[in-house]
């Protein structure tokens, strides 16, 4: 559902959309056969990662079981890789559903942020420069235990 209530249908135009056809660039941390993780261009901490299912699932209503598995497996190998580089114990796992809750793209993904949740940066704000985004984005593929 929408702000105004209105239930939302998948957008193939959906930047996620774009980056999973590879219409748009992005700083890829970590791919399998279901998911994919990247940098988050507007990140609310340093080292912010995005995990994708390759489903076209607006929100977790919608995420089929092996995708929903698959993606939480990704998620550990990013939260690990996370831990190992940024050397902290602190990763908080978030995932908004529905406009009202404050998502703003619109195809399933889990946020996964070193850091505390009393010290969260605002959500989608303030853009990063793309060669930070790449070095962290090496430096956590270099570690991910597949
Ligand atoms: P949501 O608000 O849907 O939970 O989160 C969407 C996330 O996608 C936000 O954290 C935002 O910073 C991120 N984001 C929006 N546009 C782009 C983009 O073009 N590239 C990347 N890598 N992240 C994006």
């Amino acid at each position: 559902m929408s702000q105004t209530n209105q239930p939302i249908t998948y957008d193939d135009n959906n930047i996620f959309a774009k980056m999973l056809n590879g219409d748009i660039p992005y700083h890829k941390v970590y791919e399998d056969d279901k998911t994919l993780a990247f940098m988050d261009i507007m990140p609310q901490a340093k080292g912010h990662v995005l995990v994708i299912p390759k489903q076209k699932a607006v929100d977790l209503a919608d995420l089929e079981a092996e995708y929903a598995a698959a993606v939480l497996m990704t998620c550990k190998k990013v939260m690990q890789a996370q831990r190992q580089v940024f050397e902290r114990e602190g990763i908080i796992q978030m995932q908004l559903n529905g406009a009202q809750a404050g998502q703003t793209v619109f195809h399933y993904h889990v946020h996964l942020i070193p850091s505390s949740i009393h010290e969260l940066g605002r959500h989608a704000a303030t853009q990063v420069e793309s060669d930070r985004l790449a070095d962290i984005a090496k430096q956590l593929a270099a570690v991910i235990v597949d």
